[in-house]
């Protein structure tokens, strides 16, 4: 099957062409149609899949027949995401796939952390809007954005921002939103609260399960792990950096001043890295991943903050420095690698006492991993 056959406009299947994807993936072969047909979906397929342009393209399509009035110049679509480096991510994608259409059809990422005014000023005849839920808030708030004209509302990470930390601010978008609209959810994990409350948000959805993570036969995502003791994780890393030539590595821990330890303890040893985490300005964290997409940083030591979506082009390794408390982080982090048909290497580290623990992540990613201990290794 190729897109030519899904029904999209020729200036739309122009800029596909242009992006250099050939042909649809499942998730995409399946949810545009549907979604084109103004259905509600619930679409779940693993990390790297092409989620994001299962729903940006059938907005375009389903956009780009009206025509926008000038007295209603507010958003059609909503894309509400997780973090603002998602926001700027699903944003350039938008962008790419709306280039040279019939008629202009504007984009743009708002986001927290940066200042407001200039984002009020350009928010002007936006059609597609992509948000983080505060941000998206305060402009409300300030008037400089109207939702009740939104038809198209998309969750991306959707289990993520149905999760109890984002609770009362998605309650609060939703009730700003006209009751008849079109909702897309999209994930590549599937929690039982999210079950339960798609009931809610979605009407006859139609279920597109593609495979969550973990499922499928065929693995992208190579899995090793090493036994090893807390004081001995950072000569490891070092050496497996060096054995296995790592280029460009994503290395998760637990807390933003881990990471900073970490991203600083590898540069004294000649090796350029950076951290990025919650803590950090908003232009630090755009630069520290700008420069690590680029490969002028080699390796990035990061939190939980980007194991969601984000999307670094045929990125070789992860590195799990410290175990996720979820499973589902798990899934994510990994799902940083192998990504869009591409193979990836995901190593991590456990500590003895985590090896309960650590069973039960792989138990529910039904996956098996060799374990190598570390103390056998001269390093
Ligand atoms: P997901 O949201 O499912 O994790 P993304 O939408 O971020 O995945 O896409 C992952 C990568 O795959 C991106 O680099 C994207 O450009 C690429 N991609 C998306 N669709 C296609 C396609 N049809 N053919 C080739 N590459 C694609
Ligand atoms: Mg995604």
């Amino acid at each position: 099957m190729s897109f030519a056959d899904l029904s999209l406009h020729p200036a739309i299947l122009a800029n596909i062409a242009a992006a250099g994807y050939s042909s649809p993936t499942p998730i995409q072969r399946q949810a545009i149609p549907t979604i084109c047909k103004g259905r509600d979906i619930l679409g779940i397929a693993k990390t790297g899949s092409g989620k994001t342009a299962s729903f940006v393209l059938p907005i375009l399509q389903q956009l780009i027949g009206h025509s926008q009035q000038e007295k209603n110049r507010q958003p059609k679509a909503l894309i509400l995401v997780p973090t603002r480096e998602l926001a700027m991510q699903v944003s350039e994608v938008a962008k790419s796939l709306s280039n040279q259409l019939p008629r202009h059809m504007s984009s743009m990422a708002v986001y927290g952390g940066v200042s407001i005014n200039p984002q009020m000023k350009a928010l002007y005849g936006v059609e597609i809007l992509i948000a983080t839920p505060g941000r998206l808030l305060d402009l409300q708030r300030s008037n400089a954005v109207d939702l009740s004209k939104v038809q198209i509302l998309v969750l991306d990470e959707a289990d993520k921002l149905l999760n109890l930390g984002f609770k009362e601010e998605m309650e609060e978008v939703i009730s700003l939103l006209p009751d008849s609209r079109q909702n897309l959810l999209f994930s590549a994990t599937l929690t039982d609260q999210l079950e339960s409350l798609n009931r809610v948000l979605l009407s006859d959805p139609q279920v597109i399960k593609i495979a969550e993570e973990g499922e499928d036969t065929e693995q992208l995502i190579n899995l090793s792990g090493y036994f090893v003791s807390d004081d001995r994780k950072g000569p490891l890393l070092r050496h497996l950096i060096k054995e296995l030539k790592m280029k460009q590595v994503l290395v998760f821990v637990s807390s933003g001043a881990k990471a900073d330890r970490i991203a600083n303890k590898l540069y004294k040893n000649g090796i350029e890295a950076q951290a990025i985490h919650g803590k950090k300005s908003q232009g630090a964290r755009t630069r520290a991943l700008q420069d690590f997409k680029s490969g002028a940083v080699q390796v990035l030591v990061a939190t939980d903050l980007i194991s969601r979506g984000i999307d670094i082009n045929a990125l070789p390794f992860v590195v799990n420095y410290e175990l996720p408390r979820s499973p589902r982080d798990f899934v994510h982090r990994v799902g940083r690698t192998g990504r869009a048909g591409d193979t990836g290497l995901a190593i991590t580290f456990v500590t003895r006492d985590e090896t309960h623990h650590f069973k039960v992540i792989l138990k529910k990613m039904k996956r098996y991993m060799d374990m190598v201990d570390s103390t056998q290794l001269e390093f």
